[in-house]
């Protein structure tokens, strides 16, 4: 008699839907999904309904690269009120190299890397688990050894 009991396995889900393509592991390149004007060619994360530089309404749907430089971050060492990140953590400004610039997080065993400059790549990374048991995974710099 075949058994009715499933293999539980824990749904990778995405911290917010149509925020970057999810990979099929943790730790893998997250790429961000955002939009890019047609008339001006600036870029924006998150997608915009009009381009902030020239309101246009004729933005098209780009996946950026996963990599880009730290331009600015501070460390947080005490938890803020509803935070998940367990601190201490870093929170970075990255510039992507081929679009606009985004704020993540940096988790506590990379944040002896967060400095001005540093190369990071973007990585779906496990943030929390939510009351259904999956995994709430979101995206988080991680320096490239140089
Ligand atoms: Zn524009």
């Amino acid at each position: 008699m075949a058994s009715d009991v499933t293999e539980i396995k824990p749904r990778m889900v995405p911290l917010r839907e149509g925020m970057f393509r999810m990979p099929d592991r943790l730790d893998m390149p997250a790429a961000l999904l955002g939009d890019r004007c047609r008339n001006c060619g600036e870029s924006f994360f998150p997608p915009r309904v009009f381009c902030a530089a020239c309101s246009s309404g004729e933005m098209e749907a780009v996946e950026f690269a996963s990599t880009g430089e730290i331009d600015t971050f501070t460390i947080v060492r005490q938890q803020p009120p509803n935070s998940v990140m367990v601190p201490p953590y870093a929170i970075v400004r990255v510039r992507l190299d081929d679009g606009p610039t985004v704020q993540t997080v940096m988790a506590t065993e990379d944040i002896g890397s967060a400095r001005i400059g540093q190369q990071v790549q973007l990585a779906a990374r496990r943030l929390m688990e939510d009351e259904s048991g999956n995994i709430v995974v979101s995206f988080m710099a991680r320096p490239i050894p140089s």
